[in-house]
């Protein structure tokens, strides 16, 4: 395999008035230098709680959002540096897919329409075949191509949101908990079209999830988001059946981890504590004011991330003492 994506300390900070009159601005540090890579043909996972900086990630990482810092690496190229308006090129090989599917589709275009039109920006010729073609990849038929988004069920509409995305012929996806928004009983169909798309066309999967049991049956490599830095980052069996930070093994402690297709069992990730805001982030290793393992240093100085297996990343002053 070979690296298809990779960002460098990438920084995304929004400014924030303290008032109307103030002058003051702080800045909201939704992701504080963050570092990662991915192979082609891999998923990796984001997983964090509500505000760790994972969907601000996934849409950074795509110029959704500026970048405040750092480097974006897209087949070894650093698109950070491609003038906006010269970047649609590139952006169409990125794409997204939301968690709400029916705010990402418009109501008032048919299927039909909604798929069609980027394909009709990239002058596709014979557009009725391509979408048809589009809507079979996706286990869809003929007779939706002409109905309103809202006429069909939520896991059709992802599988439309899905089938917008594949006309552009992507490279990268970023899913951003592309499952959540649904009916139970879809949520298991939609991982196995996914994964059966990637398996066909050699997709990479950016997975943003804070369900664990999801995350498990469909990444290969899971990355821990708290407060905009990544915690921990290993292969799923690293993470899942040794986990190193004390975060992560809070967060594998607070649910069980059933079958994805188990669909009573799933639960969604609740911890002890509330999670600091990005505002005001703690000193120190951001994790400490929840962290039972906190000692003094924690406080004061931030950790650097030890490789305590190949490839498995912590960030913690007690990587390899903590049991
Ligand atoms: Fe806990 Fe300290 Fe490790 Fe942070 S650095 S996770 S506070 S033990």
């Amino acid at each position: 395999m070979s690296e298809l994506v990779k960002v460098e300390n990438l920084k995304k900070y929004f400014p924030f008035k303290e008032g109307i009159f103030s002058r003051k601005v702080r800045y909201l540090k939704a992701v504080d230098g963050v570092t990662f890579s991915m192979e082609k043909g891999e998923t990796l996972a984001l997983v964090g709680e509500t505000g760790s900086g994972k969907t601000t990630t996934g849409r950074t990482m795509l110029r959704l959002y500026e970048p405040t810092d750092g480097k974006i690496y897209f087949e070894g190229k650093d698109i950070t540096k491609i003038p906006l308006r010269k970047f649609k090129k590139t952006r169409v090989q990125m794409q997204m897919i939301y968690q709400d599917p029916y705010s990402s589709l418009n109501p008032r275009m048919s299927i039909f329409n909604i798929i069609a039109e980027p394909l009709r920006e990239l002058k596709y010729g014979n557009l009725e075949e391509k979408v048809l073609s589009l809507l079979e990849s996706v286990g869809l038929r003929k007779e939706h191509m002409y109905k309103y988004p809202d006429e069909i069920s939520g896991g059709q509409q992802q599988r439309v949101a899905i089938a917008r995305a594949l006309g552009v012929n992507p490279k990268f996806l970023v899913l951003d908990e592309p499952t959540s928004a649904l009916d139970v009983s879809v949520q298991a169909q939609i991982l196995n079209l996914l994964e059966n798309l990637q398996k066909e066309k050699g997709f990479t999967y950016l997975f943003i999830s804070h369900d664990l049991s999801v995350v498990r049956y469909i990444s290969q490599r899971v990355a821990i988001m708290y407060l905009g830095k990544i915690m921990e980052i290993g292969s799923v069996e690293q993470i899942f059946e040794s986990p190193q930070h004390p975060y992560t093994k809070l967060l594998l402690q607070s649910v069980p981890i059933p079958d994805p297709k188990d669909k009573k069992k799933r639960k969604k990730l609740i911890l002890p504590g509330e999670i600091p805001s990005p505002l005001n982030p703690p000193s120190g290793c951001p994790f400490h004011t929840r962290c039972p393992y906190a000692k003094e240093i924690c406080k004061e100085k931030e950790p650097e991330y030890v490789e305590v297996e190949r490839g498995h990343l912590v960030k913690c002053h007690f990587a390899e003492v903590i049991k």
